[in-house]
């Protein structure tokens, strides 16, 4: 997430529903709860989490992240950043082993098979080459037969981060572009086929157009958890928080002292208590938004009304 206090990010959270920011982007979506579900209904699927920094699946939707995984799917975590520049007082190069350090415990603890690392660096991605990322992106789709992305929403607004956007572009190009027989078709010569994604969840911490809220009230603790894992950046914004009150001549007694325990209320004051005041909209007591896209069924009544076996 990165350099915004959790006051801005709540805030945040607390506009991509509200109806000035839908009138903007001209449109009044229908918005679908998404439950939890008993079995294992994804099992046999494959979920990709992309972003440029390790804290922004966590703090933006790890609840729908441990739920879909519980629900059966096998995930997958891609970092396109190296995280060079997020951590208190350390060095580049040190902050860099850190956060690698914090992915492997992250990845662990979601319980997700692997991850890559594409380590662009960090808060200089709008000097990549586009096409670079999104070929990247496009080999590990067809590497990994993703089915269902999760990632910045590239129509979020107001982001101020450029790592998120060209992230988030990239993503939204390569989950159709993957399935083309002509793009990068050396690919097919080293054994990949053509595999296009047919699911996205996009969040963002700006307005967005929501029309999918998760109940993550059951996977709640595991959320927590995937936060916590983010151990450096945690500490990061607790220390600015801290710095930011000594500034103000003021003290907040559970940020300071302990921590883990800072670490833990941090985790409540900004990210729980938001996920709270968002379930509230829906009815519901912890959920996490988002802009989700599903298969293209424009053709489902044609071909049900007119397709004869072979
Ligand atoms: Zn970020």
């Amino acid at each position: 997430m990165q350099r915004r206090g959790f006051i801005e990010t709540a805030i945040a959270a607390a506009l991509a529903t509200d109806s000035r920011a839908q009138s903007v982007i001209g449109a009044e979506p229908q918005v679908a709860i998404e439950r939890s579900n008993s079995g294992s209904p994804h099992r046999g699927k494959v979920l990709a989490l992309i972003t440029p920094h390790l804290d922004d699946g966590p703090i933006f939707a790890g609840g729908t992240l441990a739920k879909l995984l519980s629900e059966g799917y096998t995930g997958f975590f891609i970092r396109t950043s190296n995280d060079e520049k997020d951590s208190y007082r350390l060095t580049l190069g040190e902050t860099v082993l850190a956060n690698q350090r914090d992915t492997a415990a992250f990845v662990k603890t979601a319980g997700m098979k692997k991850w890559f690392d594409l380590s662009y660096r960090n808060h200089r991605m709008d000097n990549v080459s586009r096409t670079d990322l999104r070929g990247r992106l496009i080999f590990l789709f067809r590497l990994l037969k993703v089915d269902t992305v999760m990632s910045y929403d590239p129509w979020g607004h107001y982001e101020e981060n450029p790592d998120h956007y060209v992230t988030a572009q990239a993503v939204e190009a390569a989950c159709w572009m993957s399935g083309g027989n002509l793009d990068l078709p050396e690919h097919f010569e080293a054994g990949l086929k053509p595999h296009s994604v047919s699911e996205k969840y996009y969040f963002a911490r700006g307005p967005q157009l929501v029309n999918r809220v998760v109940d993550i009230g059951p996977v709640l603790p595991q959320k927590v958890a995937l936060i916590r894992s983010c151990r450096t950046m945690i500490t990061h914004m607790v220390k600015d928080v801290n710095d930011t009150l000594a500034e103000r001549k003021l003290r907040l007694p559970a940020f300071t002292g302990n921590e883990e325990t800072a670490a833990e209320e941090f985790i409540k004051a900004a990210f729980v208590a938001r996920d709270h005041k968002t379930g509230g909209k829906y009815g519901l007591d912890y959920a996490e938004e988002f802009h989700y896209i599903g298969p293209d069924q424009s053709l489902d009544d044609y071909i049900s009304h007119n397709a004869v076996k072979l």
